[in-house]
């Protein structure tokens, strides 16, 4: 995955902000081969998205709807497709749940970033194929300016 610089401190902004519970939301980009023929997820926007969790937003997350709708519309216009989605994990380490890989989309990105005392401690990415499973990818942070 390939993120910029100022995408990337949005999420972190995000995740800070919302502790004690976890914050979530979209990301928007596009899908691309890389040199290796692997498809490369190329995130653009983020859209931070409010956790509808009625209970347990410390250790879960979910986004509604009609909020992924609206996202999907506004990528849309851009000329974007929703990549993937972020959330952050509190004081546990940056490694998805059983309800993560759940909510996980075949073809999106899920990018899961840890907090300790409140302190950003790790972020992993996380791609369901569409065929082939769930694995973990590298993220590659884009300075302003590149890419
Ligand atoms: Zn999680």
């Amino acid at each position: 995955m390939q993120i910029h610089r100022r995408q990337f401190e949005i999420i972190q902004e995000h995740a800070i902000g919302e502790h004690p519970y976890e914050c979530c939301g979209l990301m928007a980009g596009y899908r691309r081969a890389n040199r290796k023929g692997e498809t490369e997820t190329v995130v653009c926007e983020i859209a931070p998205c409010t956790n509808v969790l009625y209970s347990g937003r410390e250790h879960g997350f979910e986004i509604s709807y009609s909020e992924y709708v609206d996202v999907e519309r506004e990528a849309r216009s851009m000329g974007l497709e929703i990549v993937g989605s972020y959330h952050s994990h509190i004081d546990s380490a940056a490694v998805p749940s059983n309800n993560d890989i759940n909510f996980a989309r075949p073809g999106h990105s899920m990018l899961i970033i840890a907090l300790e005392h409140r302190i950003p401690a790790g972020v992993t990415s996380w791609l369901r194929r569409d065929v082939g499973g769930f694995h973990q990818e590298p993220i590659r942070v884009e300075e302003a300016g590149k890419g």
